[in-house]
């Protein structure tokens, strides 16, 4: 499907919890979440008809994520019957990793390829108080198992946070160096009510691609971006086994390029991350719409989509649109 701004919309991303087994401070607020009761999560029943429908107007992609996806029981068997929805060609998933060494071979063999990790330190004790006790071992330990199955591409993201991993940037740049993996550096957004105060902590791009760039020879590794391309801009040291890239929403704003709806755990069609504006799919659907209202409903929401998101680009003045936590929704 083609939006108002003649862009194809083909990516969902689905998010089949609001739990988590971490407590990142960018991400939750102090208090904690407030969770969604019980029964108005989907059930992976209804979740699977609503990618049924949508994939039969033109999404191709879907990526699980959540919370954190492998907290919710049954995530792998759910991900295998996601894979035979016809029209799907790619099923992909975010995770925090802690999980993922005892469920790497069942999500390979359920279908998932492409896998995105979290981790936003490679110091035990610094993981350790970002995520609110996570252990990093964890995380290494599944990155070494879905690479030694044979996922790929393995995507590692990190959050840049100004104060917090700066001094780590080269650390990661490095690891791009000795693995095939995609190291990946997030801006941080303006989302939600987080423990961290956002505004103070966001760190640009284009010093962490400056820094990495006055110690080592970045080469462009997908050449120009073109409208098809995913909303990382990557790069390899030369020589380097993996990539490096940059995912800059505020101070490269890829909004011209954006493919995609986000499902949240409850049954909302969001159509921007940065912006609370939704179409509720949960409600028609329990209350027995046919399959065309569910894709006249999607279709809505497509329609919707604005030209760009609600965050300005200068630092520090960001104008908030999205009061939801970030672990509601997916990222
Ligand atoms: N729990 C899984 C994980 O951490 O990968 C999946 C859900 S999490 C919400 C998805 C992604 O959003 C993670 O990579 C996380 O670092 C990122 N994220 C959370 N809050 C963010 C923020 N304020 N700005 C940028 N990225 C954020
Ligand atoms: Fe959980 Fe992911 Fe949010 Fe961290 S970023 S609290 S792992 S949902």
């Amino acid at each position: 499907m083609i939006d108002r701004y003649n862009r194809e919309i083909n990516y969902l991303r689905v998010s089949i919890t609001d739990r988590c087994n971490l407590r990142c401070s960018y991400c939750m607020p102090k208090e904690g979440v407030s969770l969604i009761g019980h029964d108005d999560i989907l059930r992976y029943e209804e979740i699977l008809r609503i990618v049924r429908i949508a994939a039969g107007i033109g999404i191709s992609k879907v990526r699980i994520t959540g919370g954190e996806p492998l907290v919710r029981r049954g995530a792998c068997d759910f991900i295998a019957s996601l894979s035979s929805t016809e029209g799907l060609n790619d099923i992909s998933l975010t995770t925090n990793g802690i999980l993922l060494e005892p469920f790497a071979a069942k999500l390979f063999a359920a279908g998932v390829k492409r896998i995105n990790i979290s981790l936003d330190s490679l110091n035990a004790e610094k993981y350790a108080q970002i995520t609110g006790g996570g252990d990093l071992n964890a995380v290494i330990a599944g990155i070494a198992e879905v690479h030694r199955i044979g996922f790929s591409p393995i995507k590692i993201n990190i959050v840049a946070i100004k104060g917090f991993n700066e001094d780590e940037i080269m650390d990661f740049a490095e690891l791009s160096l000795r693995k095939p993996y995609q190291v990946r550096f997030i801006e941080l957004m303006d989302v939600g009510r987080p423990a961290l105060d956002h505004s103070s902590r966001y760190l640009s791009n284009t010093i962490i691609r400056e820094l990495i760039g006055s110690h080592y020879r970045l080469e462009r590794a997908n050449g120009i971006r073109t409208k098809m391309d995913g909303p990382a801009e990557m790069y390899r040291i030369a020589g380097g086994a993996g990539e490096i890239g940059f995912i800059s929403p505020l101070s490269q704003q890829f909004c011209d390029s954006c493919n995609r709806l986000r499902l949240t755990a409850n049954g909302h069609l969001r159509v921007c991350l940065l912006s609370d504006e939704d179409v509720d799919l949960r409600e028609p659907l329990r209350n027995g719409c046919s399959d065309a209202d569910l894709a006249e409903l999607i279709k809505r929401a497509i329609a919707k989509k604005p030209i760009q998101h609600a965050l300005a680009c200068d630092e520090g003045h960001h104008i908030k649109k999205c009061m939801k936590d970030m672990s509601s929704i997916g990222g």
